[in-house]
């Protein structure tokens, strides 16, 4: 047992107080683990664009104030009644959608959408009691995703933490947590290329290059990247992008101009941006009679999506997935497996990296679309 189990720990946390607003690094007090939960002290943590969704708030709920952060590594300090598949000092990987075990999605092969720990952006509160882990002079402080990992200590459901290979490296596996799963497994565990096709990944952020990853391990002929943001090529080719398309090139719709790249369309596209029109984009650009679209992106909260019922009746496919369909608990380790045995490369996704007291840096770096992940380490 740690010393600290049991006992209110006081730390380091990066707060949103309101929306848009630069995040504060206060102290907070973080409350010992209840029934099912385990708490985590992370180790590092990185920024992914849903976080920026959810901090700006803008078509989204808000909650404040909140601790943000989803893609992270740590190790167990603590864990509450109940907990046996954790101890403390496992090492661990967060993730923002868990895994009961127990409901119909969990036994189902094919779904990772647990009925009781899939992702909910709106909820701030632990399911246990309803209630917040994190305060600050008595006042809760909302939790995100299930997961709040800017913060030196957390708490999250036992089924949202994903136990590891303690021979990985957590600052080179914390983008396992969310980015690269998440693309990775749109490719590999949903659209599913054949050897020779043709691939179109839509937002060349960590999301889409591991998506693009994914194509190129799956053995795609042609990957062509879609993106607003020329920079992102250069460094897209070392993802096995071959082809590239800035849509501000052209005066006709990018499915116009990928239909014509191709004879007709792509075999399968990966859209990882969250803006409706690309979602669009990305699935009339698909062939008919057998292209199927994935969309990973995460849209506004009651965007609609439009297109003509034609464009399913001539059997294109239309799908998305949340974690790339892993399932957190059960497939995690295997993943960073991958990477311990070199059939994954993590490295080249982590382009920068800051010291949480300059955790605000890795915002300013994803508005200016420089780099991919930026690694953010905590400083205990
Ligand atoms: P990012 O900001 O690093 O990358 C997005 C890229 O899209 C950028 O290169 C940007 O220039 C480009 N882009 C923006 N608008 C565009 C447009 N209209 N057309 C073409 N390109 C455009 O983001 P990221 O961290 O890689 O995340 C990508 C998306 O995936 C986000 O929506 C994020 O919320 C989502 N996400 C989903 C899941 C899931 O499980 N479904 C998990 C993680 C992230
Ligand atoms: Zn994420």
């Amino acid at each position: 047992m740690s010393s600290t189990a049991g006992q209110v720990i006081k730390c380091k946390a990066a707060i949103a107080w309101e929306a848009g607003k630069p995040l504060s690094i206060e102290e907070v007090e973080v409350a010992p683990p209840q029934a099912n939960e385990v708490r985590v002290k992370i180790l590092f943590t990185s920024l992914c664009h849903t976080d920026v969704f959810f901090w700006e708030a803008k078509g989204q709920t808000p909650v404040f104030p909140r601790i943000l952060g989803h893609e992270a590594s740590g190790i167990v300090e603590s864990v509450g009644e109940g907990v046996t598949d954790v101890q403390p000092g496992d090492h661990v990987l967060p993730v923002f959608t868990g895994e009961c075990g127990e409901c119909a999605h969990c036994k189902s092969e094919e779904s990772n959408m647990c009925s009781l720990l899939r992702i909910d952006p709106d909820r701030g509160v632990m399911l246990n009691d309803g209630k917040t882990r994190f305060s600050k002079d008595g006042k809760p402080i909302y939790h995100f995703l299930g997961t709040s990992t800017f913060s030196e200590y957390t708490v999250v459901h036992v089924g949202c933490l994903a136990k590891i290979n303690p021979a990985a490296p957590l600052d080179k596996v914390c983008v396992v947590s969310c980015g690269i799963a998440t693309g990775f497994g749109a490719t590999v565990n949903v659209a599913k290329p054949k050897k020779g096709s043709t691939v179109a990944v839509f937002g060349l952020g960590a999301v889409g290059l591991a998506a693009a990853e994914g194509a190129r391990v799956s053995g795609a002929a042609r990957i062509i990247g879609v993106d607003l943001n020329p920079d992102r090529f250069e460094q897209a080719k070392k993802f096995g992008v071959t082809e590239f398309v800035n849509p501000k090139d052209y005066d006709k719709p990018v499915q116009e101009v990928i239909a014509e790249m191709t004879g007709g369309g792509v075999d399968r596209s990966i859209e990882c941006i969250g803006n409706v029109n690309a979602m669009i984009s990305a699935f009339e650009c698909v062939h008919d009679g057998w292209g199927k679209a994935v969309l990973v992106g995460v849209p506004p909260k009651g965007a609609v999506f439009q297109t003509l019922p034609i464009n399913f009746l001539c059997e294109r496919t239309l799908t998305g997935t949340f974690y790339g369909n892993y399932k957190p608990r059960t497939d995690i380790p295997g993943v960073v497996e991958q990477y311990l045995n070199k059939e994954l490369e993590l490295d080249k996704f982590v382009t920068h990296e800051v010291p949480f007291s300059e955790i605000n840096k890795a915002f300013d770096l994803m508005f200016k679309g420089e780099g991919l992940r930026c690694l953010i380490r905590m400083e205990h």
